[in-house]
């Protein structure tokens, strides 16, 4: 038993925006964020100055007697240049931040390119306060009037983006296979369904929704003669790009717009009237105005609602790649097999474990989504955080950081994508084994037959 209280545990299983409200401008917000943290940073370094400087002269003394009007003229030297240095610094900060910065919002760094970042040494530590989001105020729609936005595919993110866009009053066409399951759903939502060869060429904006895996393919063989120079180039996710599974021609500016969330949600907060938030980034700006018109469509899905962030197609890809198999997906599924089996291996009943290490761990990651570690600790027992503190580190080891980090660095030298495109290439044989006897343990059975007495979780997508 864990619970300290049982309040605050029935949270929604879905990210919400409680903690985030939307704004409408961050000209509002940013800047003040931004000065606030320079303030601090320059208050901290004066009182570094006159400390030191009082430590300084209080030696002085003992070494040879100093007069009282000398000390004194000495401290108002010491701190005029400290408050001097601490403004210097401050300013040297803001300034430190190149490149275009949006109207109403504070510097920041700009990257425009998916290429390697590496002006930015590896652990660094990013400055919240340098971290300005991007909301509804920084992006025009209105840039896309008069232009048709072609969606390729209409699956969990397509669907969404599509429906968003129409009722942001943008033009939108749907692109799908021939015996597509999905094209009479999308007509009955009231988009016109055309094939990907027809819409890619119709698209001023062409945003590509399909599966990673087949982007190549369905790129060289459907989209890539329908997209002419100054048309723009979109995707969800950077892998094709940073993995140069697509090759645009130089005359396409090519972009990402990437909610953070699933897209059954990127449609439903959008209906209800907030928005998931998202990443945004320019790999190719042929046109220079690649960078206005990625926000204008991130506005038209609702992410400027939640906020987004600008980042380089590499940094979303590995990051993404790096949190679904190292923590998310990859480290998350195989804590919950290992500590199943661990139980029903010694004996323990199977339903025991099945709500101690699966359905348990909802309640718990809804309180770090929500109130963060500190939090979560807060709310569980005394017994339950000291085990926390002395055990965890014993099942996430200093072998496991090791992992980790072989892990990254096959993302960052392309050693996972180049296996995932072969897997792909030998028609996914390995892939979908693994599906399968994954889909075939014994958690997986004891949790259907739970969740089967539980008429509030629905079993279907
Ligand atoms: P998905 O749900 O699997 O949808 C795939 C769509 O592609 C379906 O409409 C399918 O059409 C269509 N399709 C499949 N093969 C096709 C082909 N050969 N020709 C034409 N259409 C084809 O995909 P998704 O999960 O939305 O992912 C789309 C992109 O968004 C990916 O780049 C992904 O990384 C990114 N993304 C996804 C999420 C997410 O929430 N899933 C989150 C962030 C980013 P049919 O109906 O005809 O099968
Ligand atoms: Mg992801």
């Amino acid at each position: 038993m864990y619970e300290r209280a049982a309040t605050a545990i029935i949270a929604p299983s879905v990210p919400s925006l409680r903690s985030h409200p939307p704004r409408t401008s961050s000209a509002e917000s940013a800047p003040r964020v931004s000065s606030r943290g320079q303030r601090q940073q320059a208050t901290a370094l004066a009182s570094t100055w006159v400390g030191c400087s009082a430590t300084v002269l209080a030696l002085a003394f003992t070494v040879r007697p100093v007069r009282v009007s000398e000390a004194v003229f000495w401290m108002l030297v010491a701190v005029a240049a400290g408050a001097l240095m601490a403004g210097a610094s401050a300013t040297v900060r803001a300034r430190g931040c190149k490149g275009p910065t949006i109207p109403g919002q504070n510097a920041r760094p700009h990257t425009s390119t998916g290429a390697p970042d590496r002006g930015q040494p590896l652990g660094r530590r990013r400055s919240d306060s340098l971290r300005a989001m991007i909301y509804d105020d920084d992006a025009d729609l209105h840039l896309l009037d008069g232009k048709t936005v072609a969606i390729i595919g209409y699956g969990s993110q397509g669907h969404a983006h599509a429906l968003n866009l129409e009722d942001s009053g943008v033009s939108v066409v749907v692109g799908l296979r021939e015996d597509s399951a999905s094209a009479p759903k999308a007509r009955e939502q009231g988009l016109e369904v055309l094939s990907v060869v027809e819409a890619s060429s119709r698209g001023d904006l062409v945003m590509v929704l399909l599966p990673d895996e087949l982007h190549r393919q369905v790129w060289e063989a459907e989209i890539r003669d329908g997209i002419s120079d100054g048309n723009m180039l979109l995707f969800g996710h950077g892998f094709s790009i940073h993995y140069r599974e697509v090759e645009p021609p130089a005359g396409v500016d090519v972009a990402m717009v990437a909610p953070k969330g699933p897209g059954h949600l990127v449609r439903r907060q959008f209906t209800e009237g907030s928005g998931v938030p998202g990443l945004i980034a320019v790999a190719q700006d042929a046109t220079g105005h690649a960078r206005s018109l990625a926000l204008a469509y991130a506005k038209g899905i609702g992410c400027t609602r939640g906020g987004v962030i600008e980042t380089t197609f590499k940094d979303e890809t590995e990051t993404d790649l790096f949190g679904e198999q190292a923590v998310l997906c990859g480290g998350a599924s195989e804590l919950v097999q290992a500590g199943f089996e661990t139980l029903v291996n010694a004996g323990y009943d199977p339903e025991m474990a099945y709500f101690e290490c699966l359905h348990e761990l909802k309640l718990i990651a809804d309180l770090m989504y929500e109130k963060g570690l500190a939090g979560m600790r807060y709310s569980i027992s005394n017994t339950a955080e000291y085990g926390d503190y002395t055990r965890g580190k014993r099942v996430i080891t200093e072998q496991t950081r090791e992992n980790m980090r072989k892990i990254l660095a096959e993302i960052q030298s392309g050693d996972f994508a180049r296996e995932w495109i072969a897997e792909n290439r030998a028609g996914q044989e390995s892939f979908k084994r693994m599906r399968a006897e994954q889909a075939d343990t014994q958690v997986e059975h004891v949790g259907a037959e739970l969740r089967s007495h539980m008429d509030w979780i629905k079993p279907s997508f």
